[in-house]
């Protein structure tokens, strides 16, 4: 019996050896604790063969197997988190430029710009908004081991209204065309949170009011009604899905956080009450405050319409205001950038521009990791370097507290154990 026994218990050894792995450990020089914003010296971040922390702590308490990294002259934080991008497109072509862009084309362009975001720091990514569910076939391939790139949360198709931000309204009437994620009414906008559910939407995008770069409205101007996006709310909240509403207008900023909306993209024409509202209700804002000026520099360029470009002169720095005054009245804010309206792997300079508009770097890097990952739900798996959570590290050389900017040149990647990218390393 003891024989079996022993046999059984040697058997489980083998295999759970076998499926784990050694694992291994990162020695930092520094890290910063992005709970408290203590930079602690000389710690080791051990992990196990399936990329999960197993301790961090000072090197004599560390006994690892496998093998060790030297990052004895980096500081080491956790991978960052930008929860508003758009992976599948290209900041290169707009307006009627994007139409010629077949959907798997964009799937194609997907791949490309996960890998940069990976290797610009960015270990997780909530993905909002993409035509023909590129984007859950992105994720899909990253999670198989096929393609390189972040962890990523999808939404495919982003819900609106007919003729709305995310409806596409460039072609006349003959061409009979609306975007996917077009719904009116409570029941069909139910309905289609169910479908980009069925094909694999982690989280539900949705355009409240008009935008900036769609033809013919108006960011100010609601779009969704409260009833539909109490509907959208209650239905996604139901399938356990959170949703993010794009939301520049004032009324439905309101309006979706009354609805029971979890993160409100852009939030540039915020006002006292809907700061007040977003407190009360815990809704985390979403500010993509350094686009404005590439889109001014490099979107005429790229093809955007002339009446976007004018509505991104009107609205850009009212932005930058109200996402000061809302920090200082201490809403919950998120990292978002809106890569894709951006160019991919430049996603961390948004951080000097928070610091530029109020924040302290400290503020801006928690945004993008403790925050972030709270909004996007995997809280207690990635944004902080703790045993239980994935070893997703990145590493740069000066210290990011003192300045900011250390973020955009990101020497060291690792997602869950395995390495992106080490430019200490190299020779
Ligand atoms: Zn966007």
């Amino acid at each position: 019996m003891r024989r079996i026994l022993f046999g059984i218990f040697a058997f489980f050894l083998v295999v759970s050896i076998a499926e784990a792995g050694p694992g291994g450990a990162v020695r930092c020089g520094k890290l910063l604790d992005v709970r408290t914003g203590k930079i602690l010296s000389n710690q080791v971040i051990s992990f196990d063969g399936d990329g999960v922390i197993t301790s961090v702590g000072a090197e004599a308490a560390a006994g690892s197997a496998g093998t060790m990294i030297d990052l004895s002259n980096a500081t080491c934080l956790p991978g960052l988190i930008d929860v508003h991008t758009h992976l599948t497109g290209d900041p290169s072509s707009s307006g009627y430029a994007a139409l010629g862009i077949s959907v798997p084309r964009e799937t194609v362009t997907g791949v490309k710009n996960a890998r940069l975001t990976l290797r610009a720091g960015f270990t997780t990514v909530r993905n909002v908004g993409a035509s023909g569910f590129t984007d859950v076939a992105v994720r899909d391939g990253i999670n198989a081991g096929e393609i390189e790139g972040p962890r990523m949360l999808v939404s495919g198709p982003p819900l609106g209204i007919t003729g709305g931000h995310c409806d596409n309204n460039l072609l006349p009437s003959e061409y009979h065309f609306r975007s996917e994620g077009v719904a009116d009414g409570p029941w069909a906008v139910r309905a289609k949170v169910r479908e980009v559910i069925k094909y694999g939407a982690d989280v539900i995008k949705i355009c409240a009011s008009g935008g900036v770069l769609s033809k013919g409205d108006q960011p100010g101007t609601p779009q969704y009604t409260l009833e539909e996006m109490k509907a959208i709310a209650e239905e996604a909240h139901k399938l356990g899905r959170k949703v993010a509403a794009h939301a520049h207008g004032t009324q439905s900023i309101k309006d979706a956080i009354r609805a029971g909306i979890d993160s409100i993209e852009h939030s540039s024409l915020i006002d006292d009450e809907g700061i007040a509202l977003a407190k009360e209700h815990g809704t985390y804002l979403v500010v993509d405050s350094d686009n404005d000026d590439f889109s001014l520099q490099e979107g005429a360029k790229a093809g955007m319409l002339a009446e976007s470009i004018e509505k991104e002169k009107k609205i850009g720095r009212l932005q930058r205001e109200n996402f000061r005054h809302a920090f200082q009245a201490g809403t919950k804010m998120a990292f978002g950038t809106d890569a894709g309206v951006y160019p991919h792997g430049d996603n961390a300079r948004q951080f000097a521009k928070m610091v530029e508009w109020g924040m302290k770097p400290l503020d801006a890097i928690q945004a993008a990791t403790l925050s972030a990952a709270d909004l996007t739900g995997w809280g207690g798996k990635v944004g902080v370097l703790e045993a239980g959570h994935y070893a997703d590290v990145i590493a740069v050389s000066g210290d990011p507290l003192a300045n900011v900017r250390e973020l955009e040149s990101i020497k060291f990647v690792m997602k869950g154990g395995v390495v992106a990218r080490n430019d200490f390393a190299a020779k």
